[in-house]
């Protein structure tokens, strides 16, 4: 409507892409399970940021997304509150926690992976809501043994979770969700084999696709992944 186009002016929300469901201004706004919702607040996340106000009820709507915002404008939140809200949604229609990983989110880095599960970790706080880490530098036998005890996340870098991948049984036939962090230095590290590698082992995922800048390269790997994939931008516009 008139109205959402001028929410998203005055935000400098731009998106591309059928049918986006239009920007919230609150996190209690967005039908979001109670515990999460308080898990944002004790965070002190009062006010969701634009491209949180944006990503996430896209993302609740399943449909698969390509974004970019500055650094520290929130984005971690943008895939984590929808990630937590789709896990909780699962176990109240299966009526028991999942038996294998739902969301896997990737990151270029070790250090990314560690705030990534963290923050995870304070977003689904007193839910029946386990992740695991899949970075090199630890055992991979402890990581293993964690995922073993089922878990609703998957936070690694590719090349980690490939190599786990190649020499053990893992069942990832129900993740729902597949997050690229920082998709653009993912590439530029040499990771595009690895992360569609990954992306093969899953079951037509929903795909939410995080870059600094969007280039060719990007938006090739996004339209390979999804057909009807939704761009947002924060900013100035085709940067
Ligand atoms: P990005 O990935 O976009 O660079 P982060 O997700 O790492 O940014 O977030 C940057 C900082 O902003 C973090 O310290 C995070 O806790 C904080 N933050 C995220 N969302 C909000 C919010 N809605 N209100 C206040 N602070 C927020
Ligand atoms: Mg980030």
């Amino acid at each position: 409507t008139h109205q959402t186009e001028l929410l998203r002016n005055k935000l400098e929300i731009h998106v591309k892409g059928g049918l986006v469901p239009p920007p919230f201004l609150s996190f209690s706004s967005c039908r979001l399970p109670q515990k999460l919702l308080h898990n944002i607040e004790a965070a002190g996340f009062g006010t969701p940021t634009p491209i949180q106000m944006q990503a996430i009820p896209i993302a609740l709507s399943g449909k698969s997304l390509l974004a970019s915002a500055d650094t520290g404008s929130g984005k971690t939140t943008s895939f984590l509150v929808p990630v937590v809200s789709r896990c909780d949604g699962f176990r109240h229609q299966n009526f028991s926690r999942p038996k294998n990983p739902l969301a896997v989110v990737l990151t270029p880095t070790r250090e990314l992976c560690i705030q990534v599960e963290d923050q995870a970790k304070l977003l689904g706080k007193g839910l029946p809501f386990k992740t695991a880490l899949v970075v090199g530098g630890d055992a991979m036998a402890g990581q293993l043994h964690r995922i073993q005890q089922a878990v609703e996340l998957i936070v690694g870098t590719p090349g980690r979770l490939i190599d786990l991948l190649a020499k053990h049984d893992i069942d990832l036939g129900d993740v729902m969700i597949l997050v690229l962090d920082e998709v653009d230095c993912m590439l530029q590290k040499g990771f595009r084999d690895q992360v569609m590698q990954i992306f093969w082992a899953l079951s037509q995922p929903q795909v939410l696709m995080y870059s600094a800048t969007i280039s060719q390269e990007v938006e090739k790997l996004a339209s390979s992944m999804a057909k009807d994939i939704v761009s947002v931008s924060i900013g100035q516009p085709n940067r």
